[in-house]
């Protein structure tokens, strides 16, 4: 897949856009003064492999946040609302990057302080314009929150930073109209050489959520189109990392750890195959190594099916094969299955 050709900007040590690998983020939700809690789950989304953390920057005490936050050892991004000052202090304690909207901030000379401070420290500043945050006029012009509507208010940001020399920028246009976001992403990609941060916004819980991140960044994604991602989920941000490395897995742009290729089942299947694909997914949960592993119903397919895998499994009448690379090792009875499997990774 090409992908599309961007500018490079850095959050600390990470690269964002210009051919760097997709990075997945996540926002921090527990409340701004509550340090102790903050650090834990920043904590637990950096062993979740979580590679950019955004925090909240409502007041000055939160600031402070930032600066305890640089212990997790992952970029962090202060996301500031209206505040020009907040956004200079949160560089000022070390911030990797600021999600701020110029043209919120009141007036050419506070763009302009935002823009040297963080000229000054090589911070990138993400433009984040949301359906529902668009500037009355363009609104008027375009009736709704359409995706033209949505680039015309990211560039009109983008315009005011370019004003000041300001050109570390990375773009969100998020939407929770999946179609709305896909259509908006696709034109901004096309109007300028931006990286992009793909999300679909208020996706909801569960599943819907889920499912909802995984239509719009994955269309997106596929089309080349996309520099680092957040899935917004009403759930543990853990949760967010989690599917956001799947979407990137499914979209073809991350390979690492274990992917398990699983038969949905079917009336030929007769072991208890779906107990067997959860017991091996959490065993080998964690994992880097980049590893297919096939759990299959039934030998008439199985083999063929998951030709692909590095190794696997296809259950017959209380017992099962054993395969790699689809050719088939020996035989093993059902309650045996599980740990010869697991003994066969060890070996590769
Ligand atoms: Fe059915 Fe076999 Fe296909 Fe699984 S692999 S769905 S058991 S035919």
């Amino acid at each position: 897949m090409e992908r599309r050709v961007t500018k490079k900007v850095f959050a600390g040590g990470l690269a964002i856009g210009g051919g760097s690998p997709v990075s997945v983020q996540s926002m921090l939700c527990a409340p701004a003064h509550d340090f102790e809690a903050n650090l834990k789950q920043a904590f637990r989304l950096k062993d979740a492999g979580c590679q950019i953390i955004r925090a909240s920057v409502p007041d000055f005490e939160a600031v402070r946040l930032i600066e305890a936050l640089k212990q997790v050892g992952l970029p962090i991004v202060a996301d500031i609302h209206f505040d020009y000052k907040l956004a200079i202090e949160a560089v000022a304690a070390g911030a990797d990057k600021i999600r701020i909207n110029p043209g919120n901030i009141g007036g050419d000379d506070r763009v302009k302080a935002v823009a040297a401070a963080c000229t000054a420290r090589g911070v990138p500043i993400r433009i984040g314009v949301n359906s529902g945050s668009i500037e009355n006029d363009i609104l008027e012009k375009y009736g709704s929150p359409t995706p033209k509507a949505m680039c015309e208010s990211a560039l009109r940001h983008v315009g005011l930073l370019n004003k000041f020399n300001f050109d570390d920028i990375v773009i969100s246009l998020k939407s929770s109209d999946v179609t709305t976001m896909i259509s908006a992403y696709e034109m901004l990609a096309a109007e300028c050489d931006y990286p992009l941060h793909l999300g679909v916004t208020e996706a909801g819980s569960g599943i819907e959520g889920i499912i909802k991140s995984a239509v719009g960044l994955g269309a997106l994604l596929t089309r080349g189109i996309g520099d680092t991602i957040r899935v917004s989920l009403t759930d543990d941000p853990v949760k967010e990392v989690e599917a956001g490395f799947e979407i990137l897995r499914a979209a073809g742009l991350y390979n690492d750890g274990v992917q398990i290729i699983s038969c949905p089942t079917c009336g030929r299947t007769k072991i208890d195959l779906i107990g067997l694909s959860e017991k091996v997914k959490e065993r080998l949960k964690g994992i880097k190594k980049p590893l297919k592993v096939a759990i299959m119903g039934c030998a008439v397919n199985g083999p063929g099916e998951a030709r692909e895998a590095d190794i696997g499994i296809a259950g017959g009448d209380g017992e099962g094969l054993i395969f790699k690379k689809g050719k088939i090792l020996r035989k093993v009875p059902e309650d045996r299955l599980f740990d010869e499997l697991m003994a066969e990774i060890e070996k590769l």
